[in-house]
């Protein structure tokens, strides 16, 4: 079977293993009927409905490059730049029904960075981690899993490398090489979705050096394995959760899709040869994250733009419930609204055009651009939200809650209050859209997501830099103002203009980023540096 029903999919999450997860300090019995993961196994079951939709089945599926069958373009690492943009659309689409992150697009982006790098190493080292790959690639696409990329270390202080930290467990690491397999310990923080993921892709943090050899792993994990401990993230929702019954819609909640983040600690999970796709390799690293984050950067503007232009619907609906609509400056600030998401939207659909083909066969996304966007997300929507809080009112921020709305006592008089003065909507209806902003702007993680998610600005920032060619930039300079006469330095120059704006010449059908490895250790050890240094 290679596409799941969104029922296949529920049934599948209630069957797997019990998994050890707490939340306020108890265990949570079963995560599909617990109350504040509802929203969340909402989302994702809605992605699964949507890609068996025929509406939507062109933007969410795509055909197999290893079976020919149809699978889910999250199960399969992008090949072509139509590909790159259908991810970016998807994103955006996506994000408009659900307003909140797919749960799935992480783990397409983890096997993104793990094609092309176990390629390269299987090339350079003769390694067999490509064929391990495409094994488990294969399984995934069989059984239409939902995968997600773990990332993020806890880090300790960040000062320190991974080798260096007092306790190992501040990074994901591995406690013991046997014959079979791996045995592999520590925290991975934020983990978007992963409650309901049956695969969990491990991938470090950061480059390495080689004293960190125990720390460069990746590998899959099945999320109800034993000796991972789940602890899910507050949101400040949480009592909100539990208001929902039979009278309460849940309109308090904003809308009924959400995501969530958790905790995971691995005690002593071992990984079998099989499943291990970077065992110690330091040097590859740097490449692996450069991969991985040329698509995961990319994705972050597709569902920026999505999750904006919904924000930009309901601030623009509140303004015509509350009769604002026509103010010029509102018709500004809304436009600008709708302009932020065009942006994140236009900068994702150029990283995947102006990408690359690696020899593996897998479409590398531009990263120049790709940091680009990302960076770019982690501040233009913050002026969106600020617009949303400006126009929907001090009452928005302030309202009522829906329990006081339909209260015996006080129900009539709270809802007058709040009564828009437009006899096309209600008090509910006003309390719905304005929930839904409240959601979007401070309720949920949606703007920690734009800020964090996929790695803040700092991140972004070094490794477009790293991206941009200087010497180039240089170079144009001294043509164009004469300092360099040489004409066929200025030639070669101006033959390449418009066509060096990253390290990557997209012309070629070949990836130059043999430097990346040593590149990307440099923006990370410099970026380490700089902490408490004083240095800019
Ligand atoms: C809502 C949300 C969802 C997320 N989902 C996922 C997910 O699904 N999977 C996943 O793996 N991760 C996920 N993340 C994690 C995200 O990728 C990280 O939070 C992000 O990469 C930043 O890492 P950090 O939180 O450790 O902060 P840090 O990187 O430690 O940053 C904290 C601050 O310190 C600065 N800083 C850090 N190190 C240095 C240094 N050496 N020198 C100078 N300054 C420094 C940074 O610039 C920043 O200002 C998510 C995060 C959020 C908020």
């Amino acid at each position: 079977m290679a596409l799941k029903t969104k029922e296949q999919y529920q049934e599948s999450i209630r069957n797997r293993k019990p998994m050890d997860v707490w939340f306020l300090g108890e265990k949570v019995d079963d995560v599909t009927t617990f109350p504040p993961l509802a929203a969340s196994f909402a989302a994702i079951s809605k992605v699964y409905e949507l890609t068996g939709d025929p509406g939507w089945k062109d933007m969410l599926t795509t055909t197999s490059h290893l079976t020919g069958e149809t699978v889910s373009i999250y199960n399969a690492p992008l090949q072509s730049a139509e590909q790159a943009n259908n991810k970016t659309r998807a994103a955006r689409a996506l994000a408009e029904v659900i307003g909140c992150c797919t749960h799935r697009c992480t783990g397409s982006e983890g096997f993104a960075g793990l094609g092309p790098c176990t390629y390269d190493m299987d090339h350079d080292l003769g390694t067999n981690y490509f064929e391990r790959f495409t094994k488990f690639m294969e399984y995934v696409q069989s059984n239409d899993y939902s995968c997600t990329v773990t990332v993020t270390d806890v880090k300790g202080l960040r000062t320190l490398p991974p080798n260096k930290q007092p306790d190992r467990d501040m990074y994901v690491h591995i406690d013991e090489y046997r014959k079979d397999g791996i045995v592999i310990s520590g925290y991975k923080a934020n983990q978007t979705g992963i409650l309901f993921a049956h695969e969990v892709i491990i991938v470090p943090t950061t480059a390495m050096k080689p004293e960190d050899k125990d720390f460069a792993v990746a590998c899959a994990i099945p999320a109800d394995a034993p000796g991972i401990t789940y602890v899910l993230g507050r949101t400040p929702q949480d009592k909100r959760f539990f208001e929902v019954n039979e009278d309460i819609e849940g309109i308090d909640l904003g809308k009924m899709y959400a995501d969530h983040q958790a905790l995971a600690y691995f005690d002593h999970v071992f990984v079998p040869n099989e499943r291990v796709f970077l065992c110690g390799e330091t040097e590859y690293v740097g490449r692996l994250l450069n991969y991985f984050t040329a698509v995961h950067r990319l994705t972050a503007g597709g569902c920026k733009a999505g999750g904006c232009s919904a924000l930009a619907g309901a601030t623009s609906l509140i303004s015509d419930m509350i009769g604002v609509n026509k103010a010029g400056h509102i018709k500004e600030k809304l436009s600008e609204m709708a302009m932020t998401a065009e942006t994140c939207y236009g900068l994702s659909l150029a990283a995947g055009t102006e990408g690359f083909k690696h020899p593996s066969g897998f479409w590398i996304p531009n990263p120049l651009l790709a940091h680009t966007t990302k960076f770019t997300c982690t501040s233009a929507p913050f002026n969106a939200v600020r617009t949303a809080r400006e126009i929907i009112a001090g009452t928005g921020e302030t309202a009522c809650s829906e329990l006081d709305m339909r209260n015996p006592t006080i129900g009539k008089m709270v809802q007058k209050a709040f009564n828009p003065g437009n006899p096309a909507y209600d008090a509910f209806d006003r309390l719905r859209a304005t929930r839904f902003v409240e959601h979007m702007v401070r309720g949920s993680n949606w703007t920690a997501m734009a800020l964090h998610g996929g790695g803040n600005s700092e991140a972004a920032r070094m490794m477009a830099g790293r991206f941009t060619d200087w010497k180039h930039l240089q170079d144009m300079v001294k043509v164009a103002t004469g300092i360099e006469k040489d004409p066929i330095f200025c030639k070669d120059v101006l033959d390449s203009i418009g066509r060096r704006a990253g390290r990557i010449d997209t012309t070629l059908d070949l990836p130059t980023m043999s430097d990346v490895p040593v590149e990307s250790k440099k923006v990370v050890f410099e970026k380490r540096e700089l902490v408490g240094s004083g240095k800019k």
